[in-house]
């Protein structure tokens, strides 16, 4: 309150005090009756008080702003400062409520839907793109479990379990041709944003190039298997012919390496279409497994005459596709035997750590730049195109092993010093 205001409605008041004092003194000295006088000027003192704590009242009861208490003194100060109050919290709701707007205008221009829900997954609002796409409605939706609309298992781990970067694709419920990337970002006071992209133009683009090429490589199978079978005829046919011999045996190479590409991008093809389907809950014996691969390996290893350590933890078992893991396991090795120099080193091992199970394949061969780890599980991204087609490799290897990975939810870690080696680590984590 200013200081100045205040003094002068304290000298009013007491003024008004005096006046009343020396008015009581004047009437009871004619009237010689002098403290009935004072009483009744106390008593009007007193009603003067009553009168406007009355008003005061009333004016907070009818909360207008230019209902306005004409009065004196203290009491006109303290209305002042009421009316004061009053018009900086309205200013301030005003303001409040053009920033609320402003909020929900951007969260209905943005093209996401913006779902916000509270701590036990309940939608407290929605922008319009979440009622247009994903099935909310206006009123009945608010208070409902995300869950009850959107139902769907992925959801509710990603609800549950997921991190701020994780996401998963969701069909819409309204349209089922609309494929949504969601991803649940934390917002204020435990809230939590569900934030939902559509990404149908490239999950069709992305269906239709693996069709394509699941397609491409299915009509290619047969002629070549028709092929091959001509070439070893020729071959037996020719076999004292050296003129023919020679193209012949390069023809049924090359025929073999795109035997060996095709059935690549087959596997490749079979696992983006499966992504979604459940692994087996059968435990598989992996050190049997893994022991019957370095055994056919060994028979590629005659020539380089590599060393190759093993240590397999018998008793060590995991659930999970046995087809899959069985080309995890040989795609690592042979890689280790086809990039490790002659009487080179190789260790294999599978076993327990931290409620973890790693298998990992360790070479001490010539090792991978920094700059290619990132991108070597890329479809076709060699370090040596040459080396690796003459190699018998088609460059897909790492890329089938990532993607059965991530079936298993598994990870691969690839670590590599150049001029020491490499090594390719599996990493699954055990059920607790
Ligand atoms: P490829 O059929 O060419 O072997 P992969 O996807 O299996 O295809 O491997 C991709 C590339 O990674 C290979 O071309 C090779 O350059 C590199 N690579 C894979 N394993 C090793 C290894 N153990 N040592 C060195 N380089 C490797």
């Amino acid at each position: 309150m200013n200081s100045n205001k205040l003094i002068f409605a304290l000298i009013i008041e007491i003024l008004v005090v005096s006046l009343l004092l020396v008015l009581s003194f004047h009437l009871s000295k004619s009237t010689g009756n002098s403290w009935q006088i004072f009483s009744l000027g106390l008593l009007l003192y007193l009603f003067w008080h009553f009168y406007h704590l009355f008003q005061l009242v009333d004016w907070l009861r009818s909360k207008k702003c230019s209902h306005l208490i004409i009065t004196i003194g203290v009491w006109r100060e303290i209305c002042n400062q009421l009316i004061k109050l009053q018009q900086t919290s309205r200013n301030r709701q005003k303001k409040l409520i053009k920033f609320l707007d402003n909020y929900r205008a951007f969260f209905n221009v943005i093209p996401d839907s913006v779902v916000i829900l509270n701590q036990d997954n309940e939608i407290e609002w929605f922008n319009k793109n979440a009622l247009l796409f994903l099935g909310l409605k206006k009123k009945k939706s608010i208070g409902k479990k995300i869950t009850k609309i959107l139902s769907d298992p992925a959801l509710e781990d990603l609800l549950t379990d997921g991190h701020e970067e994780d996401q998963i694709e969701l069909h819409s419920p309204i349209d089922k041709n609309r494929i949504y990337s969601i991803r649940i970002k934390p917002y204020i006071k435990g809230s939590r944003l569900l934030l939902a992209r559509d990404i149908s133009r490239l999950y069709w683009i992305d269906k239709m190039r693996a069709d394509f090429i699941a397609n491409v490589s299915h009509e290619l199978r047969t002629p070549l298997t028709v092929i091959s079978g001509y070439l070893e005829t020729f071959e037996e046919r020719f076999a004292q012919d050296e003129t023919f011999l020679s193209p012949i045996q390069t023809m049924q190479k090359q025929s073999h390496r795109m035997e060996n590409l095709i059935q690549d991008l087959l596997i490749l093809s079979k696992l983006e279409a499966d992504t979604d389907k459940q692994i087996s809950s059968i435990l598989l014996p992996i050190a049997t497994i893994i022991e019957t691969i370095i055994n056919d390996a060994r028979v590629l290893n005659v020539g380089k005459q590599h060393q190759i350590d093993i240590e397999l933890d018998n008793k060590l078992m995991i659930a999970g596709n046995e087809t899959e893991l069985r080309s995890v396991f040989t795609n690592l090795i042979s890689n280790a035997i086809r990039y490790t120099p002659e009487k080179g080193l190789i260790k294999i091992r599978w076993y327990k750590k931290n409620n973890k199970a790693y298998f990992s394949v360790k070479d001490n061969g010539e090792g991978i730049e920094a700059q290619h780890l990132q991108r070597l599980t890329e479809r076709f991204y060699r370090i040596d195109k040459g080396r690796s087609r003459s190699e018998g490799g088609t460059g897909l290897g790492l890329s089938i092993v990532k993607h059965i990975m991530n079936h298993h939810q598994a990870v691969l870690e690839i670590e590599s010093k150049t001029g020491k080696g490499s090594q390719f680590t599996c990493c699954f984590t055990l059920p607790k």
